[in-house]
Order: C-alpha cells, then structure tokens, then sequence
C-alpha cells in the first residue's frame, strides 16, 4: 500500500483549493468509485502499531529477572562439573518458567489489545450527495466528513463549515481548554496548536459541528505520527501489580538472607561447598513465588476476556481489579433500565394540558395543533436517514434516539419531514440545560428567524412567557403524566427580531410554550432480576436521571422498587443542600432525578468520601468529568466518544445486566487473584521449615535440589495457572470495599504454609529417628510435599465455602494440571532412569496408604483454617 503524501500544509490553502488537490467536491463528497481508488491511493484509516519488537521485549521482561539469573548460573556450574543431567532439568525450568511468562504476558497484552476492535467509531460521510454513517476506519482521503458536538475527529481535515466549533486537542497538543476554530487561512509554518482551520483525527469535537474535507488518515495523521514514535512505552501497571512488585522485593531480600544461612549452615554441618551450592538455589528458587506476578497478570487477562464475550469492555486491566469492590452503582435510566425503544403516545398542547381531560392515544389522527408541534420538534432534530427512498415505517434514522424517535413518529403520523424548512442546530442538546434550540425561517408566514427550542418541559416552561397560574397547572399535569410512565418532551419557539442575540443559553427565553410530546419506554424485562442479582452481591443501586422525578419513579415501580417521597432527591434540592446535610441523605436516597452531571458527580464524590466504591453511568459530554472522577466509569455503547474515550468500562448494548456481569466478573477476578497469591504464597512458604529445621538439627537434607525444582516448576506451577479460569465467584455481601489481599488471605496464607511445612519437619524428624530404611522415609516425604501442593489446590477454589459445599472437579483446567502433576510425580519414583536423577526408590504400596492419609489431614487442616479464619472476620 502507497501513502503518498495528500496536500502539503492544508492550513495554508483555501478550502476550495484543497478539495480540489483531493479531488473531491465540496458539495457532493466523493463518489463511490473515488472511495476505493483513494483507499489504495492514499491508505486505510487505521493506526499501526509498530510492534515488530514487542515480542521480544516481553520475552526479555521474562528473562530479566533474579531468578532466572541465579537458574542460569546453577545450569552452568552444574554443566562444568560434569552433572550434565541436573543441568540439563535446571535448563528446562528455565525453559518452561519464561515460556510460561511469555506466554500469560502475551495473551493479556492481546486481550487488552483486541478490546479496542469493539469500540467501533462511527462517523457521518457525505459521499455522492448523500449524508450517511460509517465505520471511522472507512474514512479515506477526500471525504466530506459532518463532525458534531461529542464526537471523535476519525481523521485529520481541513474545514470547509463551521457553526461555533470548539475542539478539544488535549491529546495532541496537551492544551487542556478546547480550542476555537475558524475557516482563515494559516501560515504554512504554523505549528499544530495554530493551525486553526484544521482539525485532527482521535481528538473531540467539544462545542459546535463543522464539515471538513480529510487530508490525511491513518499513520499519516498527526496522532499517527505521535502513536508510532511512543508505541514502545510499557503498558501501566494495575495498582495490585504494584503493590505485589513492592512485596517481591522484601520477599527476595528476606529470601536472600535465609538462604544465605542455608548455605553457610551446610557448610559448617560438613555438606559439600557445591551440593550446598545447588540446594541453596533450589530452596530460592522454590521460596521466590515467581509465578505470582504473571498469575495475576493472567487471571485479570481470562477476566477482561471473559467480559468482552457477555458484552461488557472493560478497558484497561486495572479496571478488571477495581470491578470486584463496587459497592454502589449509579446508574442512569433510558437506555440502561429502559430499552429505549421510544414510541410516540400522545402529543398534548396547552389547551389539552390545562384541561385535565384524557387525551386520546395517537393511533388515530392527530388535530392540527398536535401536527403543528410535532411539525416544529422535527426542525429540532439533527438526523439523518440513510434510506430516505424506503417507506417512513422502514426508515432507519441516525442520530440521537430521542430525536430519531421525533423524526420518525411524525413521518409516519403522515407529516412530511423532507418538506420541512431545514434548520440550523444552534445549541446542542446536553444534559446540563436539558433543550436543543435551532434557528431558521419557518414556513408558516413568519417573517425573519425563529428560535425552535425542544427540551424538558418544565424548563421550557419555567423560560415561556406564560403565566404563573398556568404555568402551575401545567406542572402539576406533568407531575401526574410522568407518574404514568411517559418521558415528556416538550416544545417551545420564539420569533427573532433582527437585533435579538441568542449566543448564551441563558439567552433562551421568553419562549412560546407550544406544548409537549409524550413518550413510552418500556422497562428491559431482565433487570428487575439484574438488580436482585447484584444486590446479592453487596451492591446498592441508584437511579440518577435528568428526567422528570415522576418518570424515574414510575420505573422504579416497574423495577418492583417501593420508593418513597424522601428517597427521591431533585438536582434542585441537590444544589441548595450542603455537603453535610447531603451526606445525611445518601443512605436512604433511591432516585436522584432531574440532575445535571455536575449535579452527579457531586452525589458521586460524597457516596466516595463516605466510603463507598463507586460506578456510574454517562453517555454525554458532560459526563466525562464524573466518568473519570468515580472508581469505575461506565459509558454505554451509544453514549459519546468522549464518554467512551475516558470510561473504565463500556456496555456495549447499554444494558444495565452487562454492568451486573461486569461485577461478576470483577468479583470472580477479585477470587482468583486471591486464591493464586493465597495458593502460591503458602508454597514458598514450605521449604523454609523443612530445609531450615534439617539443617538446624542435623539430619540429611529431605528433598535434593533437584527435586525442589521439579515440584516448583513441574508440579506446583500447574494449578496457579489454572486458578485464572476458576468460574467460582467468592464474595462475601458486605458493604465495605475489602482490601484484595485481605486479613483473611494473609491468615490463610501464613496459616497453611507455616503448619503444614511444621508438619511436614516434624513427620520427617520423626521417621528419621527410626528404624525405616531411609531412602524410603525420604522419598515418602518428597512424594508427600509433591502431592499435597497439587490436591490442596482444590480447596483453595473457594476461600470461603468448605469444599463439600461446591463442585471441586468442575475446573476442567485444574483438572488437567493436577492430573500432569500427579503422573510426573509417579513417574519420578516408578522410571529407573528418574530415579536415579531424583534420588528416589520405587514406593511399596503401604506407603502409599500413609500419603493419602497425608493428603486427606492436609485437605481438612485447609478447611478448618478456612472456617476459622473466615469467622475472625
Ligand atoms: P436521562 O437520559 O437520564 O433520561 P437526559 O438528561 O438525557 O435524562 O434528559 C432529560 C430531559 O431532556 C428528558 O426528559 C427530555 O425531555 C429532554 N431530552 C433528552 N434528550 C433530548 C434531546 N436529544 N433533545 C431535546 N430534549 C431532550
Ligand atoms: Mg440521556
């Protein structure tokens, strides 16, 4: 593929010009036939990373470690002395200790990595005439590209239209206040941050829409350039991934010293300098938890994995660590809990407003009042129909539900939309003002401009110029409508005179309350279920809504809620009450309705500082700043890119079960992470008693170097892995967000590791001062170290159930890893050659009588530890 260079310094052109270099047409767009040629031409809109090295970095982060150093020199002394067989199984331990890590490395780096193919950016294309939607990586070099209030710029252009454009470039230029663009030309040798007629592909339109025509895409673009020169820096590390780093580094100093003793201890009892050489590495080795670390890495990975296929992306490993703790959730209504799938009810004017007669259902025809407001929310609506030659009922509408709902029900109510005046969005609709205005000449005989003006109704009218007594009324209509379900919008317009300036939203007033549009958005059927589910999880949830308290309580009565008058809290009241009296309310509050994101966040930090954990939905704008300001931001699938852009987890069919399965997985992430740090912290534990007592009292070392290695790399690692596909979800329903490696993991750990490698000394103490042939006692205690780290496996996949309480064969993984384990630890007593590499004898089958004994005692201590650690708490 050639990328040929498009236009050299677009900003320096006039835009008639540079569409023109790329030959498209400044009406029109491309036309399809062009589309191709300039794809091949010019490049796909895709950024490449260039990773051509980043399976050898990985390789050499796995590589890079102490332990493999100190594995490396014990293969060499090893190999020197002519022991080439010892050398050869430290060789391999290496091999299978970094392929391992590269291997749970390399798959998380993908899992992450593939996330990013779900967030598909779609972008509006004008091509052959014709205004229609695409993939944003479809877009080539020349197209005609409608960029509006939310979205992401998919490519680098140069704008040919504007209305009060405000772009946000932080990512590029790292100006954190949006930047004003304007159609001038620019000097040639402007910088970036000055070339002020040009936009750029990844950053946000903040304010305003414009066309551009598109200069350059891909790795062409500026952020291309930029994403090609930093793609080497390392992925961040989870806080977790911290934490367990730091502990690493005691563990190994602690590690250090202790078989710094070891050594000098065999030294001293006479043992040889090299035997004590090779065992000192060997209980290193075994005491280093290396696999912790990548286990970790793995078990986030399997659940960022997981997630992504129950429609849920969570977007960064991190965010699978945090999942696990939310205590509440925060979510918003149409679209989450309701389907969003609008359908017009009835269309009330003022009249019918004041009157407090039913008025009929729309199904039948509508007066000439209702077409009239109907008529005039259709010129507030910004969307496009992609198949304008179809009948209305088949008609699939872009943009905004609401709107395309709008646009659609008055098309098929018979009014004809194309013939309407076109009208010119002039104040996007956000969440915070709540109404959309639009400006141009109506139809109706009017002279000069009108303000058509579509929002919340009640702020509509609090802006009208009606009177006080009627406005009271009509409020109380609202109240009682909402109550019954329906989401109202309403619709307002005002005449402009020449000399009235409309640039400020507070400039919106003295409206003409024309009257409302009322809606029905059925509840998901599965959430009432949802909510159950999750609460057993120890999360409470809130509704947080801009809509009418009426609205969000009636779905609330459908989600089988009872909510009382005082648990319903207004963005009113939220802006007079202080952070204290606030706080006061939050235990109780069920609804927060008719707030606006600032109103949100503010909610959302006081719920943190009284030590919730906090998640919460936003689709627009302005809901970036709680997004990013909550422990996890959720935004929904047909929210803003710039939602998405800083959201920790995206719902990509907005449905409100994704965020319970999302907690789900969290918590199974959350019982995984501590079943490995609990299963392989207890291992390390092992050696040190029975290394360290041998030594202590005198006797014969228990287990040979080699035989530590093989259990550490040939056995043990075996379940640590497969820990990471445990389906098990551990939780306990508490409110309180619980450290990860908490009281009960680090009791559970010291527990099991000190008393059964106590035991383990004191059974080989024991057995040592006897009769019994001593080859025999040996490998009877290698035989029980070996087996028992590979079946107490299975009563660590629940921290809190005892064992008979869940299914312990049905991790088909774990299953296989023990089973591997097993058969190499057989084979190690049974195969002369083994034998003889692993100073083992063939064990008669009394023995093996006395290790299931072992086992089952083992099994039962873990248990009993289990319940008793999990009471203290
Ligand atoms: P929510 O999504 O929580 O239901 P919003 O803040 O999106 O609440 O909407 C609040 C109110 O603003 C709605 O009740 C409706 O009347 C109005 N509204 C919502 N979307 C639009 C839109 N695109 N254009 C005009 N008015 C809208
Ligand atoms: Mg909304």
């Amino acid at each position: 593929m050639s990328n040929s260079s498009t236009v050299i310094a677009p900003w320096s052109k006039e835009g008639a010009e540079v569409v023109a270099l790329v030959q498209s047409h400044a009406v029109g767009g491309l036309r399809e036939e062009t589309v191709e040629k300039h794809r091949q031409q010019y490049g796909e809109n895709q950024v490449r990373e260039a990773n051509k090295f980043r399976m050898l970095r990985i390789l050499w982060r796995q590589c890079s470690s102490p332990l493999i150093f100190i594995l490396v020199a014990a293969a060499g002394v090893t190999a020197l002395l002519g022991e080439y067989i010892d050398s050869l199984i430290i060789a391999l331990a290496i091999t299978i200790n970094v392929a391992l890590g590269f291997y749970q490395e390399w798959r998380a780096e993908q899992a992450v990595a593939k996330l990013r193919t779900f967030i598909t950016v779609r972008t509006r294309v004008i091509r052959a005439g014709r205004e229609r939607e695409i993939d944003a990586t479809e877009v080539v070099v020349g197209d005609l590209v409608h960029i509006s209030y939310g979205s992401r710029i998919p490519a680098d252009g140069r704008l040919l239209q504007l209305q009060g454009l405000m772009v946000d470039e932080a990512i590029l230029t790292g100006e954190s206040l949006p930047v004003e663009k304007t159609l001038d030309t620019c000097l040639a040798t402007a910088p970036i941050s000055q070339r002020t007629n040009m936009v750029f592909g990844g950053t946000m339109v903040a304010e305003g829409s414009g066309v551009m025509v598109v200069t350059a895409v891909g790795d062409t673009t500026e952020l291309g350039v930029i994403a090609a020169l930093v793609s080497g820096t390392e992925r961040e590390s989870t806080p977790l991934q911290k934490t367990i780093a730091k502990m690493a580094w005691f563990i190994t100093i602690g590690i250090s010293i202790f078989v710094t003793g070891v050594f000098l201890l065999g030294i001293s009892r006479g043992e040889s300098v090299l035997e004590m050489f090779i065992v000192a590495v060997a209980v290193a080795v075994g005491a280093i938890p290396e696999a912790l670390p990548i286990g970790l890495t793995a078990v986030l990975a399997v659940g960022v994995e997981r997630l992504s296929k129950r429609k849920g992306v969570m977007r960064s490993l991190a965010a699978a660590e945090t999942l696990g703790s939310t205590t509440l959730v925060m979510t918003d209504k149409t679209g989450t809990l309701t389907t969003a799938t609008l359908s017009l009810v009835s269309v009330l004017g003022t009249d019918d407003l004041r009157s407090s007669a039913e008025v009929a259902e729309v199904h039948t025809s509508l007066s000439s009042n209702q077409k009239d407001i109907l008529r005039l929310s259709v010129l507030g609506t910004d969307v496009v129909v992609e198949n304008p030659d179809d009948e209305p009922g088949s008609w699939r509408v872009i943009g905004n539900v609401l709107e395309a709902t709008i646009f659609k029900s008055a098309a098929t109510s018979g009014i004809d939309v194309t013939q309407t005046e076109r009208f010119a969005l002039h104040i996007p609709f956000s969440s915070s003002h709540k109404f959309s205005a639009s400006r141009g000449i109506l139809l109706d005989g009017t002279n000069g401009e009108s303000l058509v003006v579509v929002g919340a109704p009640d702020i509509l009218l609090g802006r009208s110029t009606m009177s006080e007594q009627d406005k009271a009324i009509i409020l109380t209509r609202f109240a009682a409508e909402s109550l019954a379900g329906r989401r109202l919008v309403g619709v307002a317009v005002r005449h402009l005179h020449p000399a009235d300036n409309i640039d400020t939203v507070d400039q919106v007033r003295d409206l003409d309350f024309m009257g409302v549009i009322a809606f029905y958005d059925p509840v998901r059927t599965e959430v009432p279920e949802a909510i159950k589910t999750i609460e057993t999880y120890g999360v409470r949830v809130v509704i947080a809504t801009g809509d009418l308290p009426g609205t969000a309580i009636s779905v609330a009565a459908q989600l089988g809620w009872k909510v009382l008058p005082s648990e319903v809290v207004t963005g009113d009241m939220v802006r007079i009450l202080s952070d204290d009296e606030l706080k006061a309310q939050l235990a109780t509050v069920k609804i927060f309705a008719r707030v606006t994101p600032a109103d949100k966040l503010r909610v959302a930090k006081l719920f943190q500082a009284s030590g919730h954990v906090v998640a919460m939905t936003g689709d627009g704008v302005n809901d970036a700043p709680s997004l990013k300001a909550v422990d996890i931001g959720i935004a929904v699938g047909s929210g803003s890119d710039v939602a998405k852009g800083v959201a920790d987890l995206i719902l990509l069919d907005d449905n409100f079960n994704t965020i319970v399965a999302a907690i789900e997985e969290g918590k199974r992430v959350l019982g995984n992470i501590r079943k490995t740090f609990v299963y392989l912290m207890s291992n390390s534990l092992d050696e040190i008693f029975l290394i360290g007592g041998s030594l202590l009292f005198g006797l014969a070392l228990p287990l040979s170097a080699m035989q530590i290695i093989w259990v550490n790399f040939f056995t043990g690692s075996l379940p640590a892995v497969a820990f990471a596909f445990d389906k098990n979800v551990s939780h306990r329903s508490r409110q309180a967000p619980e450290h990860i490696i908490s009281r009960h993991v680090i009791r559970l750990t010291a527990v099991v590791g000190v008393v059964i490698s106590l035991l383990l000394f004191v059974m080989y103490y024991v057995m040592a001062n006897t009769a019994l042939p001593q080859e025999m006692v040996r490998t009877f205690i290698f035989v029980c170290f070996a087996t028992y780290i590979l079946i107490i496996s299975y009563s660590f996949r629940h921290l809190h159930k005892p064992i008979w309480r869940y299914h312990p064969f049905d991790n088909q993984v774990l299953n296989i890893g023990v089973s591997i384990g097993l058969v190499l630890t057989i084979a190690t007593l049974y195969i002369p050659f083994f034998q003889h590499v692993f100073e083992t004898t063939a064990l008669p089958l009394v023995w093996w009588g006395g290790v299931i004994i072992w086992l089952l005692f083992t099994i039962l201590f873990v248990e009993l530890s289990k319940w008793v650690s999990h009471r203290l708490q």
